[in-house]
């Protein structure tokens, strides 16, 4: 697959902007390049434009090459650059499997690019006969997200093999939950697939939401592609300090995410015990999707109490679906008390 032909022609013929930084990399002492207030504030100086120490720490942990790295304003920005740097507007499609993150629909509306919808199956697995039948030539990105959002559940490795090698176009594998599961990340197979794209976030497992922090992981060529449509410094340096002082300390990451996966566990076994919950769909993340008698009532009566979880029961599959985030032990108990009061009521 010539990976340079899914490329927009002006997005391949663009010469980006050279910023001050891009144009002087070496040691100085005096900087007077950029128009920037000399008088120090600590955020004075424009960031690294490529985030240089932050992509050396993720290297580490990620074990994917900095070259093969973009970081963006959030894993949004990182979508958003994927289909500005491959779909046409008014003429290329993205294929999504609802239900599913609700942004990749989003990004398209708002570049003004097609949106082909192949659903799930009804365990949320991947159906690719139905995903193929949904392509056409002008689609040039299939959007997966595996740990998939709101269902919780990775994707079988083989059905996505299959597509990695049969879909003509870009493959974005959204792996934003992935440090919540036991599966191996498939940024570590880059090599094998040229269209591949994985993204990833620091919003969810390390608990850096408020800093907006996602990561890109793809082959030499697209991170360069990506590089040149991104704004210059499009990670600031309060985010880039924030990224890297969280980043050095692994052990306290390991020990939340400890806590988090025996709260899980329990909060798994509290809500089966429930009658009005039908099913507490498998999860590799860290929140549930639970399918209820009374979607609807049960989000009212929680959010009356103060308590918000998400309804997704208006979306496709996903009838009478509540999702609920593992919170702190404190949390889940008082989530766990209001349900079982619902349970003592008439209402259900
Ligand atoms: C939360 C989430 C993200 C994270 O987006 P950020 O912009 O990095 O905060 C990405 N994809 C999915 C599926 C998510 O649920």
């Amino acid at each position: 697959m010539d990976i340079k032909k899914l490329v927009r022609k002006n997005i391949l013929d663009l010469k980006p902007y050279s910023s001050a930084r891009d144009e002087f990399k070496g040691q100085a002492d005096v900087f007077l390049d950029a128009n920037e207030n000399p008088f120090d504030t600590s955020c004075n100086r424009y960031p690294d434009p490529y985030q240089k120490t932050v992509k050396i720490a993720l290297e580490k942990i990620k074990a994917v090459p900095t070259q093969n790295m973009l970081l963006g304003n959030g894993s949004d920005e990182v979508l958003d650059l994927i289909v500005r740097a491959f779909c046409e507007p008014e003429k290329d499609n993205i294929v999504i499997t609802p239900p599913t993150y609700g942004m990749y629909k989003v990004i398209a509306d708002i570049n003004n690019v097609a949106c082909k919808v192949a659903l799930l199956d009804e365990d949320f697995s991947l159906n690719t006969d139905r995903i193929l039948s949904a392509v056409d030539q002008n689609s040039k990105i299939l959007f997966l997200c595996s740990p998939n959002n709101p269902s919780g559940n990775i994707f079988d490795e083989e059905r996505v093999d299959f597509l990695l090698k049969t879909f003509k176009g870009i493959v974005v594998i959204d792996e934003a939950y992935i440090d919540f599961s036991a599966a191996v990340s498939w940024s570590k197979k880059l090599d094998q697939y040229p269209n591949l794209i994985v993204c990833q976030t620091l919003s969810k497992a390390w608990g850096l939401a408020g800093i907006r922090l996602g990561m890109c992981f793809a082959s030499d060529f697209i991170i360069s592609i990506l590089n040149k449509i991104k704004a210059p410094y499009n990670v600031n340096i309060l985010s880039q300090q924030t990224a890297l002082k969280y980043l050095s300390d692994e052990k306290k990451y390991q020990e939340k995410l400890a806590i988090l996966s025996e709260e899980k566990s329990k909060l798994k076994t509290a809500l089966n015990g429930l009658p009005f919950i039908q099913k507490v769909y498998p999860s590799s993340a860290n929140f549930f999707l639970i399918k209820t008698m009374d979607a609807n009532q049960i989000y009212k009566t929680l959010t009356a109490k103060g308590i918000i979880i998400r309804n997704r029961s208006k979306q496709p599959r996903c009838e009478n679906c509540l999702r609920i985030t593992v919170g702190t032990p404190e949390q889940n108990g008082k989530l766990i008390k209001a349900l079982q009061a619902i349970q003592e009521s008439v209402i259900l």
